[in-house]
């Protein structure tokens, strides 16, 4: 047995992390939470509110200011006053959404390098900041308002991106984090840490594979994802959503049916009376919330206008009529997800519910009448959600004694592609790069030699397509095939890694039912981060290379599993092969022992040489075989491309 540690990253990550926060870095709100004394913690910044507007506003007498205090400038500040950056971060200037998008923004957003940026009037004079910069303020935040909560440093984060976000994106996200002073240790996909904050331990109990379909509307997003649970292991299938629908359309409507009562009943007209509307916009937001669990409020400004007060009852019935356009297009996207994964309303498991929208008593009730009853979950705040299963995520990584004693399944991804060495040296993958861990794949292989008693089973981890470029992980034999020709033995080779990275390799002889296995867990043979990087950057270098190596590989193996199960399917009396005359036969047979001849002297040819061979026996096969009904070549073909190479 070799022993020899896997690079995965919750292998190194676990040492010394410290607290280790989880940022949920909303459109409109962000949210931190800890994980502490075996529960997730979400921490309320110095206005006591658990959530805090990703706003940030400069002010003329040279402050920044950041949250709820740069929110409150929106109205007499709005050219220094930014919010919504997420919606431009990562993105290029010239990115549709981004044009639309600054159409919108009362601050100016300008062109450099291809990209956005924004240009704000400082005390200073006109100062430009990209949009990560700006993000890093609001992270900065965050950050601040847990040190306070813990009263240590922080240097660590889980930051979550939305299920859509590209690598841009992604990495403009985590440069943010770096201009924030955070070393952000992992970016999780926002619906991927609701269903985490639901209840790991929960889902743990299924049995099989469990569809969750995420349901996210906020103050100015609409995400829907679907996501399928199986063993430890969550999978995005499907995203769909508006990228421009939250609380505050529903906030506008309330506003236009206000401002034309007013004008109706006072005969005034506040269309463009910015400050009043911006007060109007601040009261009916809190009315809305208040409709969530009441009937009905008053929404009460005094010196709406210089001097009239605003005084109006707002009922729920009311704003539902005013909204429930907007609530039912919602379903949209959750047909069209459901749609896209291919999947029934009845093959979803669970409904979560995040952002702060979904308190809307009309939304849930819609929601669970398009899934014919089913509840939808009120487990966790659905503002907290995200940012609650970041921080579980954040513990999971930082290794909390908790967190492991209640057996939580850590998501985590190998850095590198692993699998055998199969014919001519070349690497057949089973668990590509990035997979998330714990992980199971079983591949079929075969032989390479008729009566073939043993294979060697040699693994690997790297990104190449030979083998010998790779890392060399551990080897093994599996004797006591039973004796057949080439291509006949199906032997299942199973890559495990389980949660601590550990790797164990099984290969079983599917008849005989010989097994044998290695579990590569060592030290001894361990790669450092620089190392993996350096085999990632290396194999990036080679690509073109690579492509046509792997080409070749393909060609070659295409002609002699070809070959050799048209050679296995001439010998076998349940194929069509058997109605034909011997004179027939005795031609494909000859015409397989020189393919197989041809193949021998040439190991090396080309790729054009393998294809052009394997032409002309298909050729030779067909004229043959065309006057039997129900062949075509595809049914040699299938056979032949079951296994994933020979061994
Ligand atoms: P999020 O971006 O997920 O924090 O959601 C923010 C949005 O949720 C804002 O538009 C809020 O007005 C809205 N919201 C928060 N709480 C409630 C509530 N109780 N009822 C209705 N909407 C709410």
């Amino acid at each position: 047995m070799v022993n020899i540690y896997l690079c995965s990253d919750a292998q190194q990550m676990k040492k010394d992390l410290g607290t280790v926060i989880g940022i949920d870095l909303g459109t409109t709100y962000s949210c931190v939470g800890i994980f502490k004394n075996c529960h997730v913690e979400i921490i309320e910044n110095d206005q006591g509110n658990r959530i805090t507007p990703s706003c940030v506003a400069f002010t003329p007498d040279g402050q920044r200011l950041i949250g709820d205090a740069a929110k409150n400038l929106l109205t007499s500040n709005p050219q220094n006053t930014l919010f919504q950056i997420k919606r431009i971060i990562g993105r290029k200037f010239n990115d549709s959404s981004v044009q639309t998008d600054i159409k919108h923004f009362p601050f100016t957003v300008i062109e450099r390098y291809g990209k956005p940026i924004i240009k704000v009037d400082t005390r200073y004079g006109e100062k430009l900041f990209t949009p990560e910069e700006i993000s890093a303020m609001i992270l900065g935040k965050m950050c601040d308002i847990a040190e306070g909560f813990l009263g240590t440093k922080v240097k660590n984060a889980v930051v979550t991106v939305p299920a859509y976000f590209n690598d841009a994106q992604r990495q403009a996200t985590k440069d943010a984090g770096t201009i924030a002073g955070l070393n952000v240790i992992r970016i999780i996909n926002e619906p991927t840490a609701a269903a985490i904050a639901f209840g790991l331990d929960k889902m743990k109990q299924w049995d099989g594979a469990k569809n969750i379909l995420v349901f996210d509307l906020g103050g100015g997003t609409f995400d829907v994802s679907l996501l399928v649970f199986d063993n430890g292991v969550f999978e995005v299938l499907a995203t769909n959503g508006d990228t421009h629908l939250g609380g505050e359309d529903f906030d506008q409507r309330i506003i236009e049916y206000f401002i034309k009562l007013f004008k109706t009943k006072k005969g005034k007209d506040m269309t463009k009376n910015i400050h009043a509307v911006e007060k109007l916009r601040r009261e009916v937001e809190k009315a809305k919330r208040i409709l969530s669990s009441e009937h009905h409020t008053r929404v009460e400004i005094e010196s709406f206008i210089p001097n009239e007060d605003f005084s109006e009852i707002l009922t729920r019935a009311k704003f539902e009529e005013l909204n429930i356009d907007l609530f039912r297009s919602t379903m949209i996207p959750v047909e069209n997800v459901l749609k896209d994964a291919k999947l029934k309303k009845s093959d979803i498991a669970e409904v979560l519910l995040v952002g702060g929208s979904t308190r809307i008593p009309k939304i849930r009730q819609i929601l669970k009448e398009f899934f014919n009853g089913k509840e939808p979950s009120r487990g966790i705040n659905p503002d907290e959600a995200v940012a609650h299963g970041a921080a579980i995520q954040g513990a999971i990584l930082a290794g909390d004694k908790c967190v492991i004693d209640n057996e939580i399944v850590i998501i985590d991804v190998n850095p590198l592609t692993m699998g055998i060495e199969v014919k001519d040296g070349a690497m057949s993958s089973i668990i590509p790069r990035n997979s998330h861990i714990p992980i199971t794949k079983t591949q079929p292989f075969t032989t390479v030699s008729d009566n073939q008693h043993t294979v060697g089973i040699r693994i690997f981890e790297g990104e190449r397509p030979m083998a010998k470029h790779n890392h060399f992980l551990g080897e093994f034999d599996l004797t006591g095939i039973p004796l057949a020709p080439r291509g006949i033995p199906q032997i299942d080779v199973t890559f495990d890694i389980d949660v601590d990275g550990i790797l164990n390799v099984t290969a079983k002889e599917t008849t005989g039912g010989n097994k044998k296995s290695i579990v590569i867990n060592a030290k001894t043979n361990r790669l450092s981060s620089e190392q993996i990087d350096r085999m990632i950057k290396v194999a990036e270098l080679f690509t073109d290379e690579d492509k046509l190596v792997k080409q070749r590989i393909d060609a070659k193996n295409e002609l002699e599993s070809y070959t050799y199960s048209l050679r296995n399917q001439l010998n076998d009396p349940k194929t069509l092969f058997e109605e034909l005359s011997s004179r027939e036969k005795s031609t494909i047979t000859n015409a397989i022992e020189n393919q197989i001849k041809w193949i021998d002297n040439n190991p090396n040819g080309k790729t054009d040489d393998f294809k052009k061979q394997k032409k002309q026996l298909e050729r030779i096969v067909l004229q043959i075989m065309s006057k039997i009904h129900g062949y075509n070549s595809n049914n040699t073909r299938s056979q032949s491309s079951q296994y994933y190479g020979e061994l």
